[in-house]
Formats: structure tokens, C-alpha cells, sequence
């Protein structure tokens, strides 16, 4: 029904993004992005959105205040969003259950997706589960040893778990399978995506579906505050938790700040800190900022928490630091752990390893004399008990 995008797909000075897909998929894309834009523009749609995103996901979350955390941290004020409240555990379900309805909107009856930890598949399980429309989820063998709770999880929800062999089990390979099988299915199955990554029109989409978070946030700090916090902070796996809550801040002039995994290392391999070793290239789809050795092989990354663990940020997230609007740190493993504990002592609530990275970063901000900070909790800690618990030494 279209022969061109009509929405940009690239992001930033130096053009990163774009759609680096097989022949196969480009009319998939092309009708994605057009039934994307109708139903943007259908208030049908947005109203159904709404109800399920208030009904279904339980939005809005609350934005809480912590005050003993900010006290011990020295700084003024810390304000954290609650995506760990939302339904399955974090942020994944604002996205999931978005492109679900858009999914039964054009007409499919089938979802296809990746997982990597798991969350994603959960979340997007779920969302199928409500909807009615059959389920397949991509994930690598060994992130299925290691993630055995949420594949449970999944096939409860009724989801099929199709195990992944290829390459080392993980979530590089689970994406290639899945956009593999959608590209023989596509007139019956959309495939959802799970970060702002991907070829255009996904990066648009997912950013678009996860912006709430900081529209949200920013109307209830207006409105328990009466002012903005100096500070905006999110972690960055594929960028789509902290495009969500940083995007509808753009234009406050306060500064955004985006944390990576730092793992336990500097050398290549020892971490997943694009902004800081990445260079530019092509994965899934998408130009942006990369993990690669010498020869331009996507380098293995490490990271205690599975979901900040990629080789590649997300093209538009990327853009927004290497154009200077978005200011990029990286967390440590350690860094991350310790700060989880703290706030479990100081508020009573588990954060996600994940965000953890975010919380990791507060005692830099304060030192650097920054008083308020609203924080993006982007999900809650009970998937990583076991991290925790050996970790940690409980
Ligand atoms: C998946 C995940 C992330 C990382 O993904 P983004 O697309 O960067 O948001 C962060 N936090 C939690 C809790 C996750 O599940």
C-alpha cells in the first residue's frame, strides 16, 4: 500500500538507524510503519491503548519519593518511576502489549519474538495471552538453562519456547532466528520487538510505546514538587526505558543521563559499554554505535544484569549522546550491586540488577553537587534473587 517510509529513519548528526533489511522483510516494514502512523492518529486506538495500559499493565505507576536513600546518597530530593509495579515486572509490557494491538489491528493473528532473559518474551506472552493471539518466542538454549523460570513463565501464558542453537545460545542469535520466521510468515505474524533497535521502523515504534513513562513522571514531579529535578537518569540496554523517560524531557534543559553495564572490566569483552568502546556498525538491522574487534566481528559483552548484556545501543538513543543532549556513564557490576542493596536497606524496594546501573550513579551526581534526581526504576529485583543472593552473600 506504500513504496517509501514516511517517517525519518535515521537519528542525529551522524545518521545512525535506518533499514538494513533482507528484500523479504521490506514490505512487512513498509506496512508496519504505515498502520503504525494510522493508528497514531485513530483516537479508536489510542483510547483502547489507554484502558489496557490503566486496566491490564496498572498505569499510571506511581512515581515515589526516597527520601532515606537521598539522605544517605547527600542528595536534596530523589524521585524514583515505578516500572518495577508495572504488570510482569518492568517497562517491557508498555511496548509488548502496545504492538499487540497494533498487531490485531492489521489483522494478525500471530506474534513472533526474541527474549533474552526472558522478560521480554514474558511480557510479550502476556500480552498475547489478553489479546488472543497465538505466541512464538525466539531465545537461545542457554539463556533457556539459565532463565528456566521465565520460559515456565511463558508457556503458561501459552506461549510456544522455540530454543535457539545457533552461535552461543543467546539473544544475538534468538533475534536472527525470529526475524528469520517472520520473513516466511509475515502476512499472518508481526513480529514485537523488544528494544528501540532494529530496522526502521522499530526503533520509532518502541520509543513511541514507551515514551508514557516520562510523560508520566513528568506531569507527577510537576504536581508533587511544583518544580523539575535537575536530574533525569536511566540505564541503557537497547535504550528503550531510558528513551521512554528521557525523550519527554528534552526540552526542560535539564541534564539526561544514560547508564551502561560497565561489568567487571575495561578490555573488550569484560563489559557493554557502547558509548565508551563501541564504534560504528550494523546489527539487527539497524547503524549505530557497536562492540566489535579489530577484524569487525560484534565482540562478547559481559554484564551481571541479562538485560543491559547487548553488543549494540539503540540508533536513536545513541545519537542523542553523540549529538551531546544525552550525557552516557557506565556502572560497574560491584557499582551495581551495592547500590541495589541500598535502596533495599534505605526504602524496601528490589530493583532490577538493571536498574540498579541507574542507582549506581547517584552518589557521582550528588558529589557533582547535583541536589534532585528523578530516577527510572525500570523493573523489580525478584528475577535476580539468585544473582543477589550469591552475589551478595545472603
Ligand atoms: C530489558 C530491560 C532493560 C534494558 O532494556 P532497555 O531497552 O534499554 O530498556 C532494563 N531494565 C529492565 C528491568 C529490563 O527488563
Amino acid at each position: 500500500m506504500n513504496d517509501a517510509f514516511v517517517l525519518p529513519t535515521r537519528f542525529g548528526a551522524r545518521g545512525l538507524g535506518g533499514c538494513y533489511a533482507p528484500e523479504t522483510l521490506m514490505q512487512p516494514l513498509l506496512d508496519l510503519e504505515a498502520a503504525f502512523r494510522a493508528a497514531m492518529e485513530d483516537s479508536g486506538f489510542q483510547a483502547e491503548l489507554k484502558a489496557e495500559l490503566r486496566h491490564f499493565v496498572g498505569r499510571p505507576t506511581p512515581l515515589t519519593p526516597a527520601p532515606r536513600l537521598a539522605a544517605k546518597l547527600g542528595l536534596k530530593a530523589l524521585y524514583l518511576k515505578r516500572e518495577d509495579l508495572a504488570h510482569t515486572g518492568a517497562h517491557k509490557i508498555n511496548n509488548a502489549l502496545a504492538q499487540a494491538l497494533l498487531a490485531r489491528r492489521m489483522g494478525r493473528t500471530e506474534i513472533i519474538a526474541e527474549t533474552g532473559a526472558g522478560q521480554h518474551g514474558v511480557a510479550t506472552a502476556a500480552a498475547c495471552a489478553r489479546l488472543g493471539l497465538r505466541c512464538t518466542v525466539y531465545m537461545g538454549v542457554t539463556d533457556m538453562a539459565r532463565q528456566a523460570p521465565n520460559v515456565a513463565r511463558m508457556r503458561l501464558f501459552g506461549a510456544t519456547v522455540q530454543p535457539v542453537e545457533a552461535g552461543q545460545g543467546t539473544l544475538k542469535e534468538a533475534v536472527n532466528e525470529a526475524l528469520r520466521a517472520w520473513a516466511g510468515r509475515c502476512t499472518e505474524a508481526h513480529y514485537i520487538l523488544g528494544s528501540a533497535l532494529g530496522p526502521h521502523p522499530f526503533p520509532t515504534l518502541v520509543r513511541s510505546f514507551q515514551t508514557v513513562i516520562g510523560e508520566e513522571a513528568r506531569a507527577q514531579v510537576l504536581e508533587q514538587t511544583g518544580a523539575l529535578p535537575e536530574a533525569v537518569v536511566a540505564c541503557a540496554g537497547g535504550g528503550s526505558n531510558g528513551l521512554g523517560l528521557l525523550v519527554p524531557f528534552a526540552g526542560d534543559g535539564l541534564r539526561r543521563m544514560a547508564v551502561e553495564a560497565g561489568g567487571h572490566g575495561r578490555a573488550l569483552g569484560e563489559h557493554a559499554a557502547r558509548l565508551d568502546g563501541g564504534r560504528m556498525g550494523v546489527l539487527h538491522g539497524c547503524r549505530t554505535l557497536l562492540l566489535q574487534d579489530a577484524h569487525g566481528h560484534t565482540a562478547e559483552t559481559a554484564s551481571v544484569s541479562a538485560g543491559l548484556d547487548y553488543p549494540a545501543l539503540g540508533p536513536e538513543l545513541a545519537a542523542l549522546v553523540l549529538d551531546g543532549t544525552v550525557d552516557a556513564r557506565r556502572a560497574s557490576d560491584e557499582e551495581a550491586l551495592a547500590a541495589a542493596r541500598l535502596l533495599c536497606e534505605t526504602e524496601g524496594i528490589l530493583p532490577a540488577l538493571e536498574s540498579s546501573h541507574a542507582l549506581a550513579l547517584l552518589p557521582a551526581l550528588a558529589a557533582e553537587g547535583v541536589a534532585s534526581v528523578l530516577l527510572g526504576l525500570s523493573g523489580r529485583g525478584d528475577k535476580d534473587l539468585s544473582t543477589y543472593q550469591s552475589r551478595l552473600e545472603l
